[in-house]
């Protein structure tokens, strides 16, 4: 796939890690960064994405990041082969770069995270873009150009990538090429360009999605996978120690039931767990103050929100444990269907409250019972 010169103008859209790091101010909104479509202004607290209008958030959660292998909690076996990775290529000291580095599984659970440490680890410089951000093969080009030796490049929902845009990524991840044509009509020439050796670290809530060839072209592919609970703990204590909140070990236990085994989930919770205990005590969250924030925001025992419940309300009422398609779910909701492949459905799955066939999702006895047990609870 090549090129047009002119569309070489665009911006890049990126950031180093230094840029990240160096501010608490929340990241300006660039033109690429941007989704083409802004999610439903409906406020989920157990929602593992991050609203892309809410600045605060976004910024806190730069600040709750862990920067190094040591302080990220949890997915051994990703650290390791990452580590073992990272390790190998700083001994060889030839100019060879890290494979490029597939991470996949839901939101939330640290993707971004570890694409700022593997820079951080090799000394590199990170920049940030997405695949819904790079509208055309020449945003994309105009991001290689200015990319340095060694640069870690993390493509957030790479599976959004446009067919056009991947194209253009094949041969620069394959050879570090770009072909690129100069001038119009007749009198157009190709040229290819050398672009420096550097690093994709792609990331996707599913890999389904992914086109083989993009996929190939992975040396490093892994799932992220749900946390244990005792690492959510760790990650729990960690927060309310960065945000200088004291917690007891009960009122830790608690949450991290109730956080989807999600860290981001489980930093949200804690804040807002930490608001509750300044308002309604002196700021020390205990299992009473954790227990009345939750009743408050009615998750329930299983991490589950009012809107989940809703969900499989609906599914029942309408449908029973008839199997039901994807589409239909979503107009039941009123939420993308995407929304609920991405952020309602694989904690669920993974609870065993739905389960997937071929003629699509049914609800199992087990998440009947739990309404059943949560009406009696929320009575
Ligand atoms: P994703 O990119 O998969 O959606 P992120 O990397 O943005 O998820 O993680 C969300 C938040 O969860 C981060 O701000 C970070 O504070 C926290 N987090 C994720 N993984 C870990 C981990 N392994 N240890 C500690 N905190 C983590």
């Amino acid at each position: 796939m090549e090129v047009n010169s002119d569309d070489l103008n665009a911006g890049t859209g990126t950031k180093t890690v230094a840029d990240q790091l160096r501010s608490p101010k929340p990241p300006k909104p660039s033109k690429l960064l941007k989704s083409p479509k802004p999610p439903k202004p409906k406020e989920r607290v157990i929602d593992a994405k991050v609203s892309e209008n809410d600045l605060a958030e976004q910024a806190e959660e730069v600040s709750l990041r862990p920067l190094s292998f040591a302080d990220y909690i949890g997915q051994e076996r990703l650290k390791n082969n990452l580590k073992l990775a990272i390790d190998a290529v700083k001994k060889r000291d030839d100019g060879t770069t890290l494979d490029h580095v597939l991470l996949y599984g839901p939101p939330g659970l640290g993707k971004t995270t570890m694409a700022n440490i593997i820079a951080h680890e090799l000394g590199a410089n990170l920049r940030v873009t997405s695949g819904p951000a790079i509208e055309r093969a020449g945003d994309l080009a105009s991001i290689l150009t200015n990319l340095q030796n060694g640069d870690v490049l993390f493509i957030d929902e790479i599976h959004r990538l446009r067919r056009a845009v991947e194209e253009v990524l094949y041969s620069a991840m394959e050879d570090y090429k770009l072909d690129i044509v100069i001038g119009k009509g007749p009198a157009a020439r190709s040229v290819r360009l050398d672009l420096p050796q550097f690093t994709v670290v792609g990331a996707t809530t599913r890999t389904g999605s992914l086109a083989g060839p993009l996929r190939d072209r992975f040396g490093l592919i892994h799932r992220l996978e749900y946390y244990r609970i005792p690492e959510i703990e760790k990650i729990i204590s960690r927060t309310a120690r960065l945000l200088g909140t004291e917690i007891a070990p009960e009122a830790t236990q608690l949450l991290a039931t109730r956080s989807r085994l999600t860290p981001r989930i489980a930093n949200r919770l804690t804040k807002r767990v930490r608001d509750y205990a300044e308002v309604h005590g002196n700021g020390f969250i205990d299992t009473d103050l954790a227990e009345g924030a939750l009743r408050l925001m009615e998750i329930d025992e299983l991490g589950l929100d009012p809107a989940d419940r809703n969900m499989l309300e609906l599914i029942l009422e309408n449908y029973g444990e008839r199997p039901v398609g994807l589409t239909t779910i979503a107009a039941l909701t009123g939420d993308e269907a995407a929304t609920i492949e991405d952020y309602y459905e694989p904690y669920m799955l993974q609870l065993g409250l739905i389960e997937r066939t071929p003629r699509g999702r049914s609800v199992t006895k087990k998440a009947q019972d739990h309404l059943a047990k949560v009406r009696r609870d929320f009575a």
